[in-house]
């Protein structure tokens, strides 16, 4: 009789919790897909082996449970999104099926951590790396009548005789005998089942990253080498991509780009399908190479992509810069990707004339309080440009996650909830008031780096409040004129004046301060809850509906900061600005404008609130 095999991968989606019901876009279960559909390829798993379902949404765990039938194999896929869950899961699962196998692997799992596998005692099997020759050996081995699971290589086996790490798997040599989940209908039921979500595709080139930075699970630790799906098939996984209408697809390269020739070609087949379907919307890029602009295409790339959508489709390249100080970067091991060579990046995308985002995180070590705002004051000078800050999170089997690694740097290491992507109800910051009411089974968690031998955690959090005074007053623009002005008459860099202001705000008992301070005890418990991004519309609007006191609060920062500094004439003329702002609806326009053009989601509040 076959064996029932269920596999799980749940989805980063917004709004599921609560269950389906709420949600409106997920990501296909891409990895589940090409294990299985490896392992399928052998007849005999094909002749034993039942492929039941595939968990993909957050549901309640009850209704997941209740869907179960006499499982004898449940394999999870394990990101930072899931996995906490995940396990919540599994667990249940051998509760109430003692004898079926569970099997986890992916990322997120510790390999290197004893105490973690002592402490999930459910886990049976944990697969180490590429895990696509290595699932098809344990379920080769579970059509035994006493499977003996030590004898296959790359995995963890966890069982009542202790912890067992078997001999490293070597890596695929030929990815193209995976065949593709896409070409062989393997989501067709999923979307099938759930006509109304909106599902975004993953889709790869290419594996491995010729790079070891020290945040990173992906490069030099595990898939050095970077080996190649055949262009054929990743051409028709595009075509079909767009053939099922999917909304996105996310390009998850570590380096897309690397291979100039070909990345463009797929971009050109990628673009010419787009103009002729409509789909997909959307086809962010989650790595473009780092490697210097002349070698690689991403300039190409970019320019095809940006020709092609309309421009509030065009998704702003990304530039994983993460510190512009050269200590830092040489000690997260991203030297190599040297800082002039970021510097020829960045200004490859400026000659090109593409808004681009510079992706930055906090804390790292090496970087304080004064070289974060210093690396601000490069976006702030070039207009083309957009920070993205992302807190320092410690995927375990990343070099971050190594006791030695953490011992040298004096980095001190807190586990937060992570919500990023559970639900848009966490850009509400008054939502750990009321955590209470999501059980934690809906939350996941990871651990966050809030200190290091260079910034204390106070300082840290500071950097984190800089990041929303920019966001709320510089690129909405609400003060931006102002602040500019300053900065050209004391011939002084922007920074310093947004710097000024947040000593001012600390020191004061106005109604930026009472914003500040509500977010700053918020943000403490978790970064993650937080995306300064969203959260400034709240805030804008908060000070826009409170704009008398709002401008007396910028009236007394100017007087009390700038009064000795500007001469007569500046000053007048500073207080003039500020006072024109707020006796038209000049401030009111600007702002609407500006989010109008930063978030579509938020023009209908505005809007309600009568702005002209
Ligand atoms: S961060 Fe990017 S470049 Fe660095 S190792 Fe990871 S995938 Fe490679």
């Amino acid at each position: 009789m076959s064996k029932n095999l269920y596999m799980c991968q749940i989805t980063p989606a917004d709004e599921t919790i609560g269950g389906m019901s709420k949600c409106e876009w997920a990501f296909l279960p891409y990895t589940a897909g090409v294990l299985w559909e490896y392992a399928y390829c052998n007849e005999l798993i094909k002749n034993n082996y039942i492929l039941k379902d595939t968990i993909v949404f957050r549901d309640p765990l009850n209704g997941i449970l209740d869907k179960l039938d006499q499982p004898d194999v449940v394999a999870f896929c394990c990101y930072v999104w899931n996995t906490s869950f995940q396990c919540i899961i599994a667990k249940k699962i051998k509760e109430l099926y003692p004898n079926c196998l569970i099997i986890v692997g992916g990322p997120h799992i510790p390999i290197k951590q004893d105490e973690w596998f002592k402490d999930h005692p459910y886990i049976d099997i944990a697969v180490v790396n590429e895990g696509e020759e290595i699932f098809e050996n344990v379920l080769l081995e579970g059509i035994n009548d006493i499977p003996d699971y030590s004898k296959i290589d790359g995995i963890i086996l966890n069982d009542t005789n202790g912890i067992l790490r078997t001999p490293k798997h070597p890596r695929m040599k030929d990815l193209d005998v995976i065949p593709s989940p896409y070409l062989t209908g393997f989501f067709e039921k999923i979307m099938k089942d759930y006509p109304d979500v909106k599902f975004h595709a993953t889709w790869e080139s290419n594996r491995g990253c010729p790079f070891r930075c020290s945040f990173c699970d992906w490069g030099g630790l595990t898939y050095q080498k970077v080996k190649i799906f055949d262009i054929n098939r990743c051409k028709d996984e595009i075509t079909y991509i767009a053939d099922k209408k999917m909304f996105a697809m996310w390009i998850s390269d570590a380096n897309f780009g690397i291979f100039k020739k070909r990345d463009v070609e797929l971009v050109q087949h990628l673009v010419d399908v787009y103009k002729k379907e409509g789909y997909p919307e959307f086809f962010p890029t989650l790595g473009y190479a780092k490697t210097p602009p002349k070698r690689n295409g991403v300039a190409e790339i970019q320019r095809l992509i940006r020709e092609a959508l309309p421009d509030n489709k065009t998704p702003s390249p990304r530039v994983a810069i993460q510190s512009f100080d050269h200590d830092t970067l040489t000690n997260i091991r991203r030297d190599n990707l040297s800082i002039t060579d970021l510097d020829l990046i960045v200004n490859n995308q400026k000659q090109n004339d593409v808004p681009f985002e510079v992706e930055l995180i906090i804390p790292l070590p090496g970087m304080t309080y004064n070289s974060f705002v210093a690396d601000w004051e490069y976006f702030l000078q070039n207009d083309s440009s957009d920070g993205m800050i992302y807190p320092a999170m410690v995927l375990p089997n990343s070099e971050f996650g190594a006791a030695e690694y953490q011992k040298k740097y004096k980095i001190k290491v807190r586990n937060m909830p992570y919500n990023y992507f559970v639900s848009k109800d966490f850009s509400d910051r008054r939502i750990y008031t009321s955590l209470d009411k999501y059980k934690n089974e809906h939350l996941e968690y990871a651990d966050i780096i809030v200190e290091t031998f260079s910034m204390s955690e106070s300082n840290v959090i500071k950097c984190w409040m800089f990041y929303w005074i920019i966001e709320c007053f510089w690129y909405h623009i609400v003060l931006k004129d102002i602040v500019s002005y300053i900065s050209k008459c004391l011939n002084i860099p922007i920074v310093e004046v947004f710097k000024k202001m947040q000593t001012y705000i600390l020191n004061s008992y106005g109604i930026i301060n009472e914003r500040y301070s509500e977010l700053e005890s918020l943000v403490n418990k978790s970064y993650f809850a937080y995306d300064m991004k969203s959260q400034k519309f709240q805030d804008i609007k908060f000070f826009q509906e409170h704009h008398e006191f709002f401008f007396h609060d910028v009236t007394t920062f100017i007087s009390d900061a700038y009064k000795n500094d500007l001469n007569d004439e500046q000053f007048t003329e500073t207080i003039e600005m500020i006072k024109r702002k707020d006796d038209s609806d000049f401030y009111y326009r600007d702002v609407t404008q500006n989010i109008v053009d930063g978030g579509e989601w938020m023009k209908s509040e505005i809007e309600l609130e009568g702005a002209p």
